[in-house]
């Protein structure tokens, strides 16, 4: 299992790939991989407004290909979107030519030069290949919601416990996270906005 804190140092180890924001102010860049799908984004979108959260969207580029209407809202309601590959191959498993295929086939659909490896896996071949073109967006905190072991209060406090000014953090708008997802965001959003955060879309996730 994944820790729900990336280490300082790995981050400083692999300075390539966007981990968290710079800064001090409070700000927290709340991120959702593996949508856009209608049983969960419409929610996660409402409950963003809710706070006047923006946040950015890793999509899949099948489940845009087959919800447009989803992506057109998460750009008009201000959100940000990313490349998260056409059907999410793990990189160290996928040759290069297959893996840079299928992000390319994606990205007609994002449309922004934000891209994030599904698991965080790439190869060293891969990274340096989407390098030029994409910022490479990891993360430093993650709430674990797609781990069915956990419950939504574990995840709540994962992110509770790590967030800090800067932070990207994980979500997942999918089916296997919902259960967890559906206690967690209400509860980090309210917990965080009670400290005087607020919530950004990563600034080079924007349309346009
Ligand atoms: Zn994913």
């Amino acid at each position: 299992m994944m820790p729900a804190h990336v280490p300082r140092i790995l981050q400083w180890l692999l300075p390539g790939y966007v981990w968290r924001m710079p800064g001090r102010e409070k700000v927290l860049h709340l991120t959702f991989d593996d949508g856009p799908i209608p049983e969960v984004t419409p929610w996660v979108l409402d409950e963003l407004a809710g706070h006047e959260a923006k946040a950015t969207f890793f999509c899949i580029g099948r489940n845009c290909a087959a919800h447009p209407a989803i992506v057109d809202r998460i750009r008009a309601e201000g959100h940000g979107l990313g490349n998260h590959t056409w059907d999410h191959p793990r990189g160290r498993r996928t040759p290069l030519a297959d893996y840079l295929a299928n992000v390319s086939a994606a990205q007609p659909l994002t449309g922004t030069p934000a891209f994030r490896p599904p698991y965080g896996s790439l190869t060293r071949a891969q990274s340096k290949a989407l390098r030029p073109t994409y910022r490479i967006v990891l993360w430093d905190v993650l709430s674990g919601d797609y781990d069915t072991r956990l419950d939504g209060a574990r995840c709540t406090r994962n992110v509770i416990r790590h967030a800090r000014p800067g932070s990207i953090v994980v979500f997942h708008d999918s089916l296997k996270a919902e259960a967890r997802l559906r206690v967690a965001l209400p509860a980090v959003l309210a917990h965080f906005a009670g400290q005087g955060y607020r919530f950004a879309a990563l600034p080079f996730a924007m349309a346009g």
